[in-house]
């Protein structure tokens, strides 16, 4: 079982984009829970502000250390013992399918979503433990990458996925990515599917499958190559295609 918090403004966001198809399945079936947290309710202020102009000044409003504060200790006191707390922030680590098969050990699981220009640093000095990025653009709130995480740490979480091998065959594993895929029809406007894929002859396929999926990591990311996990006829295969034009 795992548990996300989400520390956000915008509750609303993650219970509505978290409530469908296999993440929603996950939460019925008891695989995960997901509770998004009101910052703004732990503003001590009368008309519930929980942001304020940055010193030094320069544009935008920055959240207030109090509320993030007390929404991360009582959220402390709740679990029961101190949780990894991420900040999402173009500032940090990129996420990847690495840093998700780590997070996917833990039980429970904090995100706390900035808005505006951020939230003061004093507070995350003192509770965030991890910083961690969607990649390197700006977007106007953690939410969207804190259910990207979610989305995707969850696949890792057992018996969220039907199928349980679907997830260790995918793109990245391996330092590859992966193969196409194709169903019925088997044309389609005169394209026809791979003709190995009706042979039947599993070791073919199979073969197929990891050359298809070297040549696209060639073609698309051929940095992960570095670390790729080949044989040694793959090795071969990849110098053959290195020096054909034709990927
Ligand atoms: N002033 C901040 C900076 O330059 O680092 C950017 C603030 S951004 C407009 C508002 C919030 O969106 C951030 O506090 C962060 O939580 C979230 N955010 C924006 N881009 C992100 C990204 N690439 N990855 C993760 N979170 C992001």
């Amino acid at each position: 079982m795992m548990n996300y918090y989400v520390l956000t403004l915008f509750p609303d966001m993650i219970y509505n984009g978290c409530d469908t198809s296999i993440l929603g399945r996950a939460i019925e079936k008891k695989l995960i829970s997901i509770e998004a947290i009101d910052i703004r309710s732990y503003s001590q202020n009368k008309h519930l502000k929980v942001d304020d102009y940055p010193y030094g000044g320069g544009a935008g409003m920055v959240m207030q250390a109090q509320p993030v504060y007390d929404a991360c200790m009582d959220l402390q006191k709740k679990i029961g013992k101190k949780p990894r707390i991420i900040y999402m922030t173009p500032q940090g680590r990129t996420f990847n399918q690495t840093i998700a098969e780590e997070l996917s050990k833990e039980e429970d699981l904090v995100f706390l979503c900035g808005h505006y220009e951020g939230i003061d640093e004093r507070v995350l000095e003192m509770v965030v433990t991890d910083y961690i990025s969607a990649g390197d653009y700006v977007l106007t709130g953690g939410e969207l990458p804190a259910m990207m995480m979610i989305d995707c740490i969850s696949r890792l979480v057992p018996g969220v996925l039907n199928n349980e091998v679907s997830a260790d065959i995918e793109s990245f594993h391996d330092n590859l990515l992966e193969y196409p895929q194709y169903t019925r029809p088997e044309t389609f406007m005169g394209k026809r599917v791979p003709e190995v894929l009706l042979s039947g002859h599993h070791a073919k396929i199979e073969q197929w499958r990891r050359e298809e999926s070297i040549k696209r990591t060639l073609k698309w990311r051929p940095d992960l190559l570095e670390q790729a996990n080949l044989t040694k006829k793959e090795e071969e295969y990849l110098e053959k295609i290195k020096n054909s034009q034709n990927l």
